[in-house]
């Protein structure tokens, strides 16, 4: 199938970037998922295949610039371009919120280093490296969250809220300079999604938190770029 769109989904291999995967398999979407946990990545793409879509896996640790270089080659020449990357793979770097070492006064510097390396430069990097893959035309989704909110900014979890706000800042900038291009990048918050991140309490299943990622990643030729969404509505940067 010539035009059966690719899509690249990072850090995959379970919770939202899993049901992601899914969604996207099941609207058409030949799927590559990504993971650095091999054996589980490998096993997550083998389950979505055995139910008759299509999907594949790749080994890629987002925070690896050498393998991520390698692997926009590899997708050159194994499928020629790409139409989706969603920057999924993310961290919370920071201690519980009910710790005091969780307070911006007390945060250790090099929890706040690591959550931009995962959350803001790998993402930054996998848009430098796959956009020229994109040929003009496609749709990238960063997965931010409430946490990144300006509009609504609280104290506590500083590593994550940081990174999160500068991966907006970076969705801005691409939004601008991809303008003239089909390209269409945007932020999107799942929500608060029962996941290994979000926890037994919260509020949205990964169904649900999946479903505004895809949106966003399927969005029409009309359709917003260099906005900040959920569940397909926009919200405050
Ligand atoms: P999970 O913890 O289940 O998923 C995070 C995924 O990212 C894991 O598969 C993890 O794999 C992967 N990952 C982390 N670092 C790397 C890396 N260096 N290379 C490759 N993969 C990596 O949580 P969610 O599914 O909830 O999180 C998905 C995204 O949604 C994240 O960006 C998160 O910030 C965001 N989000 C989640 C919310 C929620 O309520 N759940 C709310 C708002 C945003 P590994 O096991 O190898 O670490």
């Amino acid at each position: 199938m010539a035009d059966q769109a690719v899509a690249v989904v990072t850090g995959a291999y379970r919770g939202l970037g899993l049901e992601t995967c899914r969604q996207l398999a099941e609207r058409g979407h030949r799927v590559l998922l990504t993971a650095r946990r091999e054996a589980e990545g490998r096993a997550a793409a083998e389950k979505l295949a055995a139910d008759g879509r299509d999907v594949d896996f790749v080994a890629l640790d987002v925070t690896d610039a050498g393998a991520v270089a390698a692997f926009a080659e590899d997708l050159k020449t194994r499928y020629g371009r790409i139409d989706v990357l969603v920057n999924n793979a993310g961290i919370f770097p920071d201690p519980s919120p009910d710790k005091p070492e969780s307070s911006i006064l007390a945060a250790d510097l090099d929890v706040i280093r690591r959550g931009f390396e995962t959350n803001t430069l790998a993402a930054l990097h996998l848009c430098q490296c796959l956009i020229p893959l994109m040929e003009g035309r496609g749709r990238i989704v960063n997965v931010s969250s409430g946490m990144a909110q300006l509009s609504d900014m609280n104290g506590c979890c500083p590593g994550y809220r940081l990174s999160k706000t500068a991966l907006n800042a970076v969705t801005r900038i691409l939004a601008d300079e991809l303008q003239q291009t089909g390209i269409k990048i945007n932020a999107v918050c799942p929500g608060w999604v029962r996941t290994d991140m979000g926890g037994p309490n919260a509020t949205r299943s990964v169904e649900e938190g999946a479903s505004g990622i895809v949106w966003a990643a399927t969005l029409p030729d009309d359709g917003p770029s260099g906005g900040f969404f959920r569940e397909g509505k926009a919200i405050p940067w």
